[in-house]
């Protein structure tokens, strides 16, 4: 999912963009989605590994993913999953029924913390560990644990050609949102430290500039907490809820994306006041947020 709107740059249904990976669009546009759900088919032979599933009942993903594997004369030995949102895995099912015709398949992902629900893709998933690898011919991907956007996300390094397949933790176009900026911003390191040739996100075009792109994410994201001081900063003994400091700070944001912007600034509030910067109180069952007295009376 991604923050907030603007004029995107098409991406076709159906792309070979390197030697050893296809893109299929999910077919699935929405203000949260971008373009739809980027998919992706990773290897060099007769058995591919495909990455998220997109939407669920998406006719044309379904014909453009039969597409793909006529083409490049292959079918699909597993499915790894980046995270359990449903623009991700939504489509396995429906993979299983229309492509596979089987559900004897491999479903892999980070299993969420216990208590949380998986996505229900009627068999189990085959959950894995940080670092663990999968292998077929032409290509060798490890899953990297790197939550944040959520609580099991995985971002793929494809070993051959330094690329990272980042899910949702970095998008093409606008910014991405996170339920927890703490590991958020651990997970973006991680990737950074990799110093990746290329990024292929779940949503948004190829980002040809990784290093470039990742830096500005984490200055994108100190620049907002700075903007968040600051507004509180400006009336220090109002009080303001995270919506009215939206409002002030995202000037002009579309109605439909202000609750996705909300999340991302109710995040920093929590930061901040980890950080002891923010003080909040409950009022009326809604949070009002305040900066704290720096002074030393
Ligand atoms: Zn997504």
């Amino acid at each position: 999912m991604a923050a907030t709107a603007q004029k995107l740059t098409p991406i076709p249904n159906l792309e070979r963009i390197s030697q050893r990976v296809i893109r299929i669009l999910g077919c699935n546009p929405r203000p949260l989605t971008l373009q739809g759900t980027n998919t992706y088919l990773v290897g060099t032979g007769p058995k591919r590994i495909l990455i998220d599933a997109g939407d669920p009942e998406v006719p044309d993903y379904i014909n453009n993913l039969k597409k793909a594997l006529k083409d490049f004369q292959s079918s699909i030995q597993e499915i790894v999953i980046t995270h359990w949102h449903k623009d991700h895995v939504g489509g396995v099912q429906d993979v299983c029924r229309e492509v596979l015709q089987s559900s004897d398949i491999k479903v892999s992902k980070f299993s969420r913390p216990e208590g949380h629900e998986e996505y229900n893709i009627g068999f189990p998933y085959n959950f894995v560990k940080d670092n663990a690898v999968f292998q077929t011919e032409g290509a060798t991907l490890k899953a990297l644990f790197t939550p944040g956007h959520s609580d099991d996300h995985m971002v793929l390094l494809l070993e051959e050609d330094r690329a990272i397949f980042s899910g949702d933790t970095i998008l093409g176009e606008t910014t991405a949102m996170f339920e927890d900026l703490h590991t958020y911003m651990a997970s973006l390191d991680r990737i950074l430290q990799i110093r990746p040739s290329v990024i292929y996100p779940s949503h948004g075009p190829i980002i040809t500039d990784p290093v470039d792109k990742v830096t500005n994410y984490i200055n994108h994201r100190l620049t907002r907490e700075r903007q968040i001081e600051e507004t509180l900063g400006q009336d220090p003994n109002a009080w303001l809820t995270s919506m009215e400091l939206v409002e002030r700070i995202y000037v002009g944001l579309a109605d439909g994306l202000k609750h996705a912007a909300n999340i991302n600034v109710c995040q920093h509030l929590l930061k901040l006041v980890k950080d002891g910067k923010v003080e909040f109180e409950e009022r009326d069952g809604t949070k009002v947020w305040k900066k704290k007295c720096q002074s030393n009376m």
